[in-house]
């Protein structure tokens, strides 16, 4: 299995327009973060997980010529509103699965109705393959994919483990129960927005206390805000298994 990171920036991504913090202006490419997402190789299948302002550019900078499947962790425009740009997906493979909650595919429904449509289709408009998943472990092809369910603030968010991978962002508490679906993992990856808390997102304290319940072998921190600091020092001060990822990242895993 092999894992790109796509971006590893929060909403408004870094640096944000007409900002001068020192770390928007900082030249180091690992201070340059895009809108999260990831894309997952395994099984001979380019799984995607969600699809943000930045999708496009995300795909040309990694030379992604195929996407099988999108999964959605939730509806927040950064992590969704991309969804247009799978448009040369589309015209070349048909209609693009993807996997959401019942309110996440009511919420794209709405923002992408030309997509949906069933009648009077726009021609150059993109179609996709609806899949609503609930809180149980899913398959896609030979990909055995496991929801992981977590809050965002009182927003209701899916992480997903696909064999020893998980991902969650968007996370500020998650339930006992869902945390021992994580044990074992070899890579966990998990959102640190920054170092003061915040009501809908873990901290960087929080985003290590949860690192170190799991135990995983490895562990890498996204959904990252300039107020978490330069890269190379934030990188420095954490402990050896734990790894503030970056744009464009691979991670390679066994299974
Ligand atoms: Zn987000």
């Amino acid at each position: 299995m092999e894992i790109t990171f796509l971006g590893t920036g929060t909403s408004q991504g870094i640096p944000i327009i007409g900002s001068n913090h020192p770390v928007c202006l900082s030249e180091n490419p690992k201070d340059k973060r895009l809108r999260v997402s990831v894309l997952v190789k395994t099984h001979d299948l380019t799984i995607v997980i969600d699809c943000g302002p930045d999708f496009r550019q995300q795909m040309l900078a990694n030379k992604v010529d195929r996407v099988d499947a999108i999964l959605y962790t939730h509806e927040h425009s950064d992590h969704t509103i991309g969804l247009d740009d799978i448009r040369p997906y589309f015209f070349k493979q048909g209609d693009i699965p993807v996997f959401a909650h019942q309110r996440v595919m009511n919420s794209l429904r709405k923002r992408f109705d030309y997509i949906f449509a069933s009648e009077n289709k726009y021609p150059g408009a993109p179609s996709v393959r609806e899949h609503v998943i609930e809180n149980k472990p899913f398959k896609f092809k030979d990909v055995h994919i496991m929801p992981v369910n977590a809050m965002h603030n009182r927003l209701q968010v899916f992480g997903f483990r696909i064999g020893d991978f998980a991902y969650l962002t968007d996370v500020k508490t998650i339930e006992e129960e869902e945390a021992k679906k994580l044990k074992g993992v070899d890579v966990l990856v998990v959102n640190a927005l920054r170092i003061e808390a915040h009501h809908s997102h873990f901290n960087l304290e929080e985003a290590l206390e949860f690192i170190e319940k799991i135990n995983p072998k490895r562990a890498y921190l996204t959904h990252i805000s300039h107020m978490l600091g330069f890269h190379d020092e934030v990188q420095a001060s954490l402990p050896k298994n734990i790894f503030l990822a970056y744009d464009n990242l691979k991670i390679n895993l066994d299974a």
